[in-house]
């Protein structure tokens, strides 16, 4: 598909930790602020990538506007634009990603469920890095660049 996801799925580890963490996404499972806030763990629930909205696991990884940005422009960068998460997707992560992988070839759906997991992944770190007080880096930086053998 694009020669980053090509990339990123030959490092075995980092594939298997960002498909243990989709997995968690899916039962709902990971420790996102509105989690926690239900859990009388913290009092605000702000989501750490916009500081705007509950931070859900499908807010961070769909409906987000910094998430949103990211989707956009790497479906755009293998022509799947139209599949990008819009302003007002009501959809939860996991129909989003079912509805939109019937929309496309059964020959690369392999290649765009990779692609799903490692941009979801990514998201989850950035978060991470933020929620943790590291550095955070903006969209330009997150979105991969296609040179062979980069980053
Ligand atoms: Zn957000």
């Amino acid at each position: 598909m694009i020669s980053w996801v090509q990339e990123s799925s030959k490092k075995q580890e980092h594939l298997q930790n960002a498909s243990f963490f989709v997995w968690l996404a899916l039962h709902d499972k990971c420790w996102t602020a509105a989690r926690r806030r239900r859990h009388n763990l913290q009092n605000d629930d702000a989501c750490a990538l916009c500081g705007q909205e509950s931070e859900t696991i499908s807010h961070i990884l769909l409906t987000c506007v910094f998430s949103r940005v990211i989707w956009f422009n790497i479906l755009q960068s293998v022509g799947l634009q139209l599949l990008s998460p819009t302003p007002n997707q009501l959809a939860e992560f996991q129909e989003w990603w079912s509805s939109s992988r019937k929309r496309i070839q059964t020959a690369d759906r392999k290649s765009f469920d990779t692609l799903v997991v490692l941009v979801a992944w990514s998201l989850w770190l950035e978060r991470n890095a933020r929620t943790f007080g590291r550095q955070s880096r903006n969209t330009a930086q997150l979105i991969p660049r296609h040179q062979p053998g980069g980053e």
